[in-house]
């Protein structure tokens, strides 16, 4: 490609709504431009990054066997309807009506159509396992577009849905998928790691993400470097290494003035106490009952086991009035000791503690010196808490780390979740019928090129790993008017386009700074420069964004030299 043909419309400036790098760069670099919240134009440059991660997905698709299709974006209502997720889904599942008032759903997700295909097309266990896939647009009216392509509400994803005659197949079907998409994240080079996860809205009994590691993600991961556990925060299980005050005497409950103090902060400051001395009550309704959950002042409640535990369809957290309604007192003065009408569910790390500080139910006082079983019942004691950096492994008993993640894929195991409620049957070796075990494995391309960009990112700009960069190579030519330097530049940008080698040329009529600025800032992973030195004395400047490393090579060594740079950063 040359430079002047092309359409690479890079800025100096760009919109003050772009908060991460990523959003940044893609603007600046000239890969996307928005069209209105959450939908975006991919420019050349940018389309042709998306289209090598989709080369290499439909690569290793292939690979492990699952097969290519193309299914409609436009969806019937009456599919949806069949698995109740019309009325489930919400305000996300993007709505339409025909000319003849006939409703519709622009595909979010394609588990209702691809199991209405499978429960006609697959009759028998011999037509299994089949694994479908499609590239295409998804539509989602997502609450907060955000992030650029980060969360649109109309991205390309990879969907594969998996079609097994029983659970250890579908098992089977499942780790080709996981490994596929190890195989898939690799090649895109990206540092990640595969965490267990919770099913949200697909369902389902178990599944993973793929989280591309960086501080700008929205997700948090629970990690042992030791065992290589991974968890979801929402997911993850950490022991708390808290050892408690078990062994201490009881002493008597002392009801204690703590005027104006409602944060852990404010009553253990002015109790001189420490926030692993405090217990915190929070107050829910669930499914329109009050509940109380108890959790260790330094500790936060993990709503979602919460809300998975107890089992309700809603659980929020009561409104000021509703707190004064069951506690008798204000906000930051609920506490298990008189408390009653509801159940109360503390955190494990609680049974450990003795003698300690809670809300009294009444305005400016807390009870110190207060005990389960003593003082108040206490209905179950369970995980309840958000894991931390320094929780212990389940597994190995390391310590924890935290880290920020992107969400790039994601893969199900749906059991027949969907068969069941579709009637995707086919007819088993032993005569009888049976419904098909399903898994599903999703990919989103705008985020994998987010994430790449996340993660590989400096002040001047973009730094592509190679295999999805636009191009392997730019050649910069300085002063392209010189004929000498046209002669020598495009020389061997013939040469590389002929040999394979993915090649920009910048052949503009602009400053050597201007051009070395826009080459660092498109992140192309080897620079190669055609200037004086050239001509005089035929030697050609390689740089390598990555890692700033310059240095001179003859013309005749200087493919080979290239090729072996591309090589060697490909990951196989
Ligand atoms: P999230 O929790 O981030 O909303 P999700 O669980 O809704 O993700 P899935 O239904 O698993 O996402 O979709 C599969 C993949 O599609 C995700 O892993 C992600 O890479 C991508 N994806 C999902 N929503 C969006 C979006 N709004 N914009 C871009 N990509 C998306
Ligand atoms: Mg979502």
């Amino acid at each position: 490609m040359r430079w002047s043909s092309a359409l690479i419309p890079t800025l100096k400036e760009v919109p003050a709504e772009a908060e991460i790098a990523s959003h940044k760069l893609m603007i600046k670099a000239g890969l996307i431009r928005k069209v209105a919240s959450g939908l975006y134009n991919f420019l050349p440059l940018g389309f042709k990054i998306y289209y090598k991660i989709e080369n290499i997905i439909r690569e290793e698709m292939d690979k492990a066997g699952a097969l290519e299709i193309l299914m409609p974006i436009m969806t019937p209502a009456e599919l949806w309807h069949e698995t109740g997720r019309w009325n489930l889904y919400g305000k996300e599942l993007m709505r339409l009506k025909d000319r003849a008032d006939r409703e519709f759903a622009l595909g979010p997700t394609h588990e209702e159509v691809v199991t209405d295909l499978a429960r006609t097309e697959i009759k028998s266990y011999r037509d299994m396992p089949k694994n479908f896939y499609q590239i295409r647009n998804k539509f989602r009216d997502e609450i907060r577009p955000r992030f650029g392509v980060m969360r649109s509400r109309e991205f390309v994803m990879k969907d594969a849905y998996s079609f097994d005659r029983n659970e250890p197949c579908a098992e089977e079907s499942y780790k080709k998928m996981f490994e596929a998409y190890i195989k898939i994240f690799s090649r895109c080079g990206l540092n990640f790691r595969a965490v267990e996860a919770d099913s949200g809205n697909i369902g389902g009994s178990f599944s993973h993400e793929f989280m591309a590691l960086a501080a700008s993600g929205e997700d948090t991961l629970i990690n042992c470097p030791a065992c290589g556990y991974a968890a979801d925060r929402e997911k993850a299980e950490g022991a708390s290494p808290f050892c408690g005050n078990e062994k201490e005497v009881l002493k008597p409950l002392e009801k204690v003035s703590t005027p104006g103090q409602h944060t852990v902060e404010q009553v253990t400051g002015f109790l001189n106490k420490k926030a692993s001395e405090l217990v915190k009550t929070l107050l829910y309704m669930a499914d329109g009952k009050p509940v109380a959950a108890l959790v260790k002042g330094d500790d936060e409640l993990h709503e979602i086991k919460l809300h998975r535990f107890l089992g309700v369809t809603e659980l929020v957290m009561m409104t000021a009035q509703q707190v004064e309604e069951f506690s008798k007192a204000p906000v930051g003065f609920a506490g298990p000791v008189g408390l009653t009408g509801m159940k109360i569910f503390a955190d494990n790390a609680v049974s450990k503690l003795r003698n300690f500080v809670t809300g009294a139910n009444e305005k400016d006082m807390h009870y110190a010196n207060a005990n389960f079983d003593r003082d108040f019942k206490i209905n179950k004691f369970l995980d309840l808490r958000v894991p931390k950096e320094g929780d212990l492994c389940v597994k190995c008993g390391s310590a924890l780390v935290s880290l920020k993640g992107i969400v790039v894929g994601h893969t199900y195991k749906l059991g027949t979740k969907y068969s069941k409620s579709m009637k995707a049957e086919f007819l088993d070796e032993d005569g009888k019928r049976k419904l098909m075990v399903m898994g599903c494995y999703g990919i989103g391309l705008a985020r994998v090129i987010a994430a790449a960009i996340e993660q590989g990112n400096d002040a001047s700009g973009i730094i592509w790993p190679m295999a999805i960069s636009p191009y392997q190579v730019i050649i910069t030519a300085l002063n392209y008017k010189d004929e000498k330097i046209k002669l020598f530049a495009d020389s061997i940008y013939e040469e590389f386009k002929a040999k394979g080698v993915e090649v920009i040329i910048d052949d503009r009529d602009m400053s050597a700074g201007f051009k070395f600025k826009d080459a660092e800032l498109i992140g192309i992973p080897v620079r190669i420069t055609v200037g004086n030195k050239t001509v005089n004395e035929g030697l050609f400047e390689i740089k390598l964004r990555k890692t700033g490393e310059e240095f001179a090579v003859k013309r005749e060594e200087l493919f080979s030299k290239v090729k072996e740079i591309v090589q060697r950063e490909l990951v196989k």
